[in-house]
């Protein structure tokens, strides 16, 4: 096909491509990791993979650091994940077993939590698949690019590298779907290209079914998650002067509203829709692990990688990024607030 390369924005270095190749012509056991609290991409990158990889004749086993929000527990082959957290001793002797470990949607091991120190001690061959900014240099094959929307998308060039994408059944396009879906908001965030939308029209042909796909995500609300939506929509609160926008939700509003977790997946984004706001934020308390986790988005050229890095321990994209603060809820909010100012010119761009 002519238009095939226009596909492939990067490529692993064509030796590493072939050994990998090599790597894959006889069974191997392989695992494959993502980071804690995986999202669509991570779960339908790993997933998707590993559906392509089991076709393969090889011994795959999905682990996650921990659970993932109910709307992801119906992606073919979700019930075959291992999660680390609740089956510990059954992950760790499969990481360390591992011929092959791919770890895929996340740039820093800490990203994988308690899984971390069985990472580094694994002795299996490490690739790397992720399109976060920043990658730490842990693993002996690297496909990073951060131009592209998810990993679910790169996986999908990782098998035309392989030249192996007619090897993808309707298994493996609805996984990569999810995956693509999800980490750019339905195909509207910048991050999604024409390359974007002719990886979908193929998954698409391969038999992701759209419409079924977007109502098994999204069409998932319980009472109590839109009363939860009420509340953070309450808790909004605006700075104008520095397009600013942030909701907080404390512990007890979580538990009044019956808070699972995904309940407030995308709520940041209601912050961001506002009018005349560049930068959105939403300050989650949780009292159990101490910490307030916190998600940033942006629009335009505000870099929130850089201020999540910064401020509050960590990372992410331009656009999306996310951290933590060991303060309280409000001490944080605060923190916030007082280095705003600092930010001026940028959010006023
Ligand atoms: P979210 O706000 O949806 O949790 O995350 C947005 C983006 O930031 C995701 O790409 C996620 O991987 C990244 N991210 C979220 N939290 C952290 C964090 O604590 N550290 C780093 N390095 N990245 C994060
Ligand atoms: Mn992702």
């Amino acid at each position: 096909m002519k238009f095939k390369k226009l596909y492939i924005r990067s490529r692993m270095k064509n030796i590493d491509i072939t050994e990998i190749k090599q790597l894959l012509t006889k069974p191997k056991r392989i695992v494959i990791v993502t980071h804690k609290n995986p999202d669509g991409d991570a779960i339908g990158s790993s997933l998707g993979l590993s559906h392509y990889l089991k076709s393969k004749d090889h011994d795959v086993i999905a682990i996650t650091p921990n659970d993932y929000p109910d709307f992801l527990k119906w992606i073919p082959g979700e019930d075959t994940i291992i999660k680390h957290e609740s089956e510990t001793v059954t992950a760790n002797a499969l990481i360390e077993s591992a011929e092959l470990i791919f770890t895929l949607d996340f740039n820093a091991l800490n990203r994988t939590g308690n899984m971390e120190p069985h990472l580094i001690a694994a002795k299996g061959i490490k690739i790397m698949i992720d399109h976060h900014q920043q990658p730490e240099d842990y693993a002996k094959y690297v496909y990073s690019d951060i131009s592209i929307c998810s990993t679910s998308q790169m996986i999908y060039h990782f098998l035309e590298m392989l030249d192996d994408v007619n090897a993808i059944e309707s298994a493996i396009a609805t996984c990569l779907y999810v995956g693509i879906m999800t980490d750019t908001g339905s195909f509207r965030f910048a991050s999604t290209t024409s390359t974007t939308h002719r990886v979908i029209a193929d998954l698409i042909d391969k038999g992701a079914n759209n419409a079924q796909i977007h109502s098994n995500v999204y069409d998932t609300n319980t009472f109590s998650r839109l009363q939860l939506l009420g509340r953070s929509l309450n808790n909004l609160r605006v700075i104008p002067e520095l397009k600013t926008a942030y909701i907080t939700l404390s512990q007890e509003e979580l538990n009044q509203y019956n808070f699972k977790k995904g309940d407030t997946e995308g709520v940041v984004n209601y912050a961001l829709s506002l009018n005349n706001i560049n930068f959105a934020a939403i300050f989650i308390e949780h009292k159990q692990d101490k910490i307030v986790k916190i998600s940033l988005r942006s629009n335009g050229s505000f870099n929130v990688n850089e201020f999540a890095r910064k401020n509050f321990n960590g990372g992410g994209h331009n656009n999306a990024a996310g951290g933590r603060s060991q303060l309280s809820l409000k001490d944080t909010v605060e923190k916030f607030i007082s280095i705003l100012p600092n930010y001026n010119k940028d959010l006023n761009l």
